[in-house]
């Protein structure tokens, strides 16, 4: 019987993941049967347990909260977009034991607002919550698309400078702590913080929406998480979770893997009936 190809994700806690039904319904588009399993690692045990997994045969390795920093520094090389993030959450074996790593969150954002939403970014004036490892991981991929502004916000001011030192070169970006937004509105609101797992919300002025403002929060739940209520509180134009990013940047790793592209809408629809019948 021939063996089937290995794939993983490790995270902590990681029990809830959907990467392994996503990329199992990747595979079966092709005809295809994989392994794919999630796997709680122990913090500190992250490299032994990619050691282990690679030299068991694994293909490709996802790696998602708290490891993608360990994941950085764990690939022997790493693509433009995981280096300029400090962040990989996509790794591949190469010959002698060596590891390329990528970041596929900014890809898959960007495609879920352009392609599934039908969004548009060029020449938008677009807002950023949170300086963590998810808007690291997006602002490159966001500045290529060319919006006339992006202006990235977080609780601790420093973190936001710090990515604005980074990227500045790539295009109209400033940034800063909360107060900032008393002043301006957005053609786009994209919420990388984790307060919406506690139920907060970071401190907006509604002043912040326009006529035609589009909302995003990077959180998926069957119900419409804090950001989203507020948005439409506000009378957003339109209003996204992410469940479509989940599902993109699953589409590019399985890519970066397998050379193949799968269908991303059937996917999305399935994985949201499923969340919703509980
Ligand atoms: P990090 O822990 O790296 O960063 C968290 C960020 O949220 C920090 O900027 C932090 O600010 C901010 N924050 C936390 N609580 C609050 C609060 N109460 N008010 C204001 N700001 C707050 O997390 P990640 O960047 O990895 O993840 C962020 C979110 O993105 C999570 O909800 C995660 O699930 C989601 N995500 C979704 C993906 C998808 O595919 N849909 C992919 C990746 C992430 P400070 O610096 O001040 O602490």
């Amino acid at each position: 019987m021939t063996e089937l190809d290995k794939y993983a994700v490790f995270g902590n806690p990681v029990r809830h993941s959907r990467s392994p039904q996503i990329h199992t319904a990747f595979a079966a588009q092709f005809g295809d049967e994989i392994q794919y399993r999630s796997v709680c690692v122990e913090p500190g045990d992250f490299a032994r347990a990619a050691d282990d997994f690679f030299a068991a045969g694994g293909r490709g390795l996802n790696v998602t909260v708290p490891f993608k920093y360990e994941a950085y520094g764990y690939s022997t090389t790493r693509s433009s977009g995981a280096e300029q993030a400090g962040a990989v959450n996509t790794l591949s074996p190469l010959t002698g034991g060596q590891c390329h790593g990528d970041n596929t969150d900014g890809v898959g954002l960007v495609r879920d607002m352009i392609a599934n939403l039908g969004w548009t970014l060029r020449d938008r004036r677009v807002l950023l919550l949170g300086a963590g490892g998810a808007a690291s991981g997006v602002l490159g991929p966001l500045l290529r698309e060319k919006p006339a502004a992006l202006v990235v916000v977080n609780r601790t001011a420093a973190r936001a400078n710090d990515l604005v030192q980074k990227f500045a070169t790539q295009g109209p970006l400033s940034g800063g702590g909360y107060e900032l937004l008393e002043t301006q509105d957005f053609d786009l609101i994209i919420n990388a913080t984790s307060a919406s797992l506690a139920g907060d919300l970071p401190p907006l002025p509604g002043s912040l929406l326009n006529m035609r403002s589009c909302c995003y929060d990077m959180m998926y739940a069957v119900e419409p998480t804090v950001f989203m209520r507020w948005a439409a509180e506000n009378t957003a134009w339109a209003i996204a979770d992410g469940l479509g990013m989940l599902v993109e940047q699953a589409a590019e790793a399985f890519y970066i893997w397998r050379g193949q592209r799968p269908q991303t809408g059937p996917v999305i629809t399935e994985l949201r009936q499923a969340m919703e019948a509980g």
